[in-house]
């Protein structure tokens, strides 16, 4: 057994130090961002931010709101070609999920030949199982021109396997950090994120790989750490939830609306999809009741309007520019608190 003694950070760890800079708007600030993926040798370009894979999020109505807005959503797992009858997608904006079962590779399969999706996101809770290593090979050598995205992972050994030999053009990042996840708790395993991402983009972009930061965003600001990290797409479920393109109904609990948000691996999630909790697993996951926030768009300018803040604070004209522009400091406070209670 051996301790690491290096501290690993997490976003409320640190604050951005404001730069002077030449910007004289939030206007000056461009989004979009072009990437170019090596395996696929395909090109994109969009605003590198995502829904998480999960059912209350990872909703059709939900890619409606956001391709329009040029976000991206992660579709659940759980949709078949059916669910996609009469929706125009357009595959620069929407990202098909699979696991590792077999019952997960029929399904997929059937999607990727009517849909012919740019990408295709393989995840699961562990991006360490070998199994997991294998299917991502398979994938890579069955669909050549796909964008494989793979997860997840946390360190960079991993992020350097996951594309070296493996294929993945994108690592998805995090573990423990989702707002709705127990694995933490329930395993003793984690990774603070921020130094997840500062590792993990480190290594992948020597490898030219490309890395999504996944979950624990609890604010837009948060999105630009990810970003200043070397994150180049970030992923949340929690930001997105709550929304009426999310799924489930309003319920009503004194006076006020809400919708419900669980971990995919929580109860509610493994009843609703599998019937049955399996007696060697545990629930990882929880579920919990979020506030309704009306139409999504209002949350997508407030998350890209503190970017585009963030921006100019710190003189990054794109969000390429970000870690190049950021100096993080170490802090011990967020936020005033005195009146938050
Ligand atoms: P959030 O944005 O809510 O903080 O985190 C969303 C992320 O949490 C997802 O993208 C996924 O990586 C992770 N996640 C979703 N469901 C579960 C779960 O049941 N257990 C765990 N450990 N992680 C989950």
């Amino acid at each position: 057994m051996r301790i690491e003694e290096d501290i690993k950070l997490d976003f409320k760890d640190v604050f951005f130090r404001p730069k002077r800079n030449d910007m004289s708007s939030r206007a000056d600030v461009d989004l979009n961002r072009k990437l170019y993926f090596k395996y696929a040798k395909k090109e994109w370009d969009g605003i590198p931010i995502m829904t998480s894979n999960m059912d209350s999020v990872g909703t059709i109505d939900m890619y409606k709101s956001l391709s329009k807005k040029g976000l991206l959503t992660c579709f659940h797992k759980f949709y078949t070609i059916t669910d996609f009858k009469d929706i125009e997608l357009d595959p620069n904006y929407y990202i098909l999920s699979t696991g590792i079962r077999d019952v997960d590779k029929e399904r997929t399969r059937e999607l990727i030949n009517e849909l012919k999706p740019k990408f295709l996101c393989i995840d699961v809770a562990n991006g360490y199982s070998h199994k997991f290593l294998e299917t991502v090979r398979k994938y890579r050598e069955e669909y050549p021109e796909l964008v494989l995205i793979g997860g997840n992972v946390v360190s960079r050994e991993m992020v350097e396997e996951l594309s070296l030999s493996g294929g993945l053009d994108i690592i998805k990042i995090g573990l423990g950090n989702g707002s709705v996840c127990t694995t933490r708790l329930q395993t003793g395993v984690g990774y603070p994120q921020l130094s997840a991402v500062i590792e993990c983009s480190d290594a992948a972009h020597g490898v030219g790989t490309h890395i999504i930061s996944d979950g624990g965003v609890q604010h837009p600001g948060d999105i630009a750490k990810a970003f200043g990290a070397g994150a180049d797409f970030v992923m949340s479920g929690s930001l997105f939830a709550g929304h009426t393109e999310s799924a489930g109904t309003l319920e009503e609990k004194d006076g006020v609306m809400y919708k419900s948000y669980y971990g995919m691996s929580s109860t509610t999630a493994m009843m609703k999809h599998y019937g049955k909790i399996e007696t060697h697993r545990s629930s990882e996951g929880k579920k919990t009741m979020v506030k309704y926030k009306g139409d999504v768009e209002h949350t997508v300018q407030s998350i890209l309007g503190g970017l585009r803040s963030c921006c100019t604070y710190i003189g990054a004209k794109t969000i390429k520019d970000i870690p190049k522009c950021a100096t993080f400091m170490r802090v011990n406070r967020q936020v005033n608190d005195l009146f938050n209670n």
